[in-house]
Formats: structure tokens, C-alpha cells, sequence
């Protein structure tokens, strides 16, 4: 069964560069590409970071059934599609999911093995450089994410694991720690364990054959 890495942070905390890095790094992982109605920001690629529709289509989706989670987010909505958990547990790979504290409480209900994963700034006073920096967002805009950031960080305790992204190459290296380290969970290795057994098995029968 498929692993979920739910990653959440407070806007501008650098998880979608984390994210990024950890799935150049990790061919076994595949990314969730929520849908969402918000507007492509500059230089995002339809069907990569985001599926971008619209709120009649988003509405209809979710009336069918097909979110895992869905939650409304700065005035927009946004969700993770099933058909990700489906493929990840298709093709053997652990899901990756960018998202909010709300969803990450709708999926650790939903998916039986959901590992969750919170990233901080070093401090907000970074938080605000970095949005300033990205250049994305209008100032009123970057205020209001600073705002949601200082009530968004303290949920922090609901998670497994903290990453702070101070130097982002260590904090990578953290996110990729913590997903081997969690394969490697006794029970996720049960499996691989008893073949391992099996072979201890076979080798005392034929001992015992030669005896
Ligand atoms: P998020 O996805 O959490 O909103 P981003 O990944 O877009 O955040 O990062 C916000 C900005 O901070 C980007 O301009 C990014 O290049 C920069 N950034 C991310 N991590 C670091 C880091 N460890 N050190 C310096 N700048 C960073
Ligand atoms: P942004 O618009 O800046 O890309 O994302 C805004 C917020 O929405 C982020 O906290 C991101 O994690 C969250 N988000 C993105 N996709 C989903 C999703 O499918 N479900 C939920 N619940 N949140 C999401």
C-alpha cells in the first residue's frame, strides 16, 4: 500500500521548491496535482502544479465524488483527485500531497498510511522576505498570507514530522530522511522481511536433505 507525504506550511515557507527537489531526487514518489479555481500564476503550466478550473466544473467533480479532500483556501477551492492515490498504488510509487492543514485533517480520516510533514521558516521575519522576493503577490496580498502564516504555523503539533527550511539543501536532505525512514517502518516491511525468512527456510530444509 502507497504511503501519502502530506506536506503543509504556511505560505512562502518554500514547500512547493522542497516538494520540487524532493521528487527530482526520489523516482518512487509521484506528486497529487490538485485542482483548483484559482488563476495560473505566471509561468505555472496547466496539469503540472495545478489542474486550474472552474467553479461550476470544480463543484461538479466534487458532487461526484471524485476528491479525496477539498478545501477552500484564500477565497479559492482546491482538491486532491483520487485517480493520484489510485496510480501511486497502481504503479508501487508513495504519493506526495501539497496541502493546507485542513485537508492533511481530511486525509490522516480518509487513507490508511498518511505520513504528515509541516515545514516552518526559520522565522517571519524570512517568511516576509521570501514572499516580497517571489514577487507573485501584491503587498495587500502578501499581508494577508503574513496573517494567515502566524495562525497557520501554530499547526504545527498535529503533524509527524517538522522540517524548518533554513538552507534549503539540508532541509531537502531532511525530507528525503524522513521519507526512507518511514518505508522502512517494521510494518512496511513485512513483506520483504518474510522472503528474506522464506530463504532461511529453504536453505535449513535443503541442509537438513543433505544430512
Ligand atoms: P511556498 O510553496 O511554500 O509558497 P516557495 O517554494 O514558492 O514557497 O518559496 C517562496 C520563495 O522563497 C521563492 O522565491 C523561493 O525561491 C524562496 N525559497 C524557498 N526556500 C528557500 C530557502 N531555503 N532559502 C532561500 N530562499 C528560499
Ligand atoms: P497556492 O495557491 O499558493 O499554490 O496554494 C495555497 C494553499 O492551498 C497551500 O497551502 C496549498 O498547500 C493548498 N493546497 C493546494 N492544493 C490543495 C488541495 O488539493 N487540497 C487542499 N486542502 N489544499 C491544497
Amino acid at each position: 500500500m502507497s504511503i501519502a507525504f502530506v506536506i503543509s506550511a504556511p505560505s512562502g515557507a518554500g514547500k512547493s521548491t522542497l516538494i520540487r527537489r524532493l521528487l527530482e531526487s526520489d523516482p518512487g514518489l509521484l506528486f497529487s496535482v490538485s485542482y483548483t479555481t484559482r488563476q495560473p500564476r505566471p509561468g505555472e503550466v496547466p496539469g503540472v502544479a495545478y489542474h486550474f478550473v472552474g467553479r461550476e466544473e470544480f463543484l461538479e467533480r466534487l458532487q461526484r465524488g471524485e476528491f479525496l479532500e477539498w478545501a477552500e483556501v484564500f477565497g479559492n477551492y482546491y482538491g486532491t483527485h483520487r485517480s493520484y492515490y489510485e496510480q501511486a498504488c497502481g504503479t508501487g510509487r508513495d504519493l506526495v500531497l501539497d496541502i493546507d492543514t485542513e485537508g492533511a485533517r481530511q486525509l490522516r480520516l480518509r487513507l490508511p498510511e498518511v505520513v504528515s510533514i509541516f515545514i516552518l521558516p526559520p522565522s517571519r521575519a524570512i517568511l516576509e522576505h521570501r514572499l516580497r522576493q517571489r514577487g507573485q503577490d501584491s503587498p495587500e496580498a502578501i499581508e494577508r498570507r503574513l496573517r494567515e502564516a502566524a495562525r497557520e504555523a501554530q499547526r504545527y503539533l498535529e503533524y509527524d514530522y517538522v522540517v524548518v527550511n533554513d538552507v534549503v539543501e539540508q532541509a531537502t536532505q531532511q525530507l528525503l530522511s524522513i521519507v526512507q525512514a518511514e518505508r522502512c517502518r517494521r510494518h512496511r516491511m513485512d513483506r520483504v522481511a518474510r522472503v528474506v525468512l522464506e530463504s532461511f527456510r529453504l536453505s535449513n530444509v535443503s541442509l537438513r536433505s543433505n544430512d
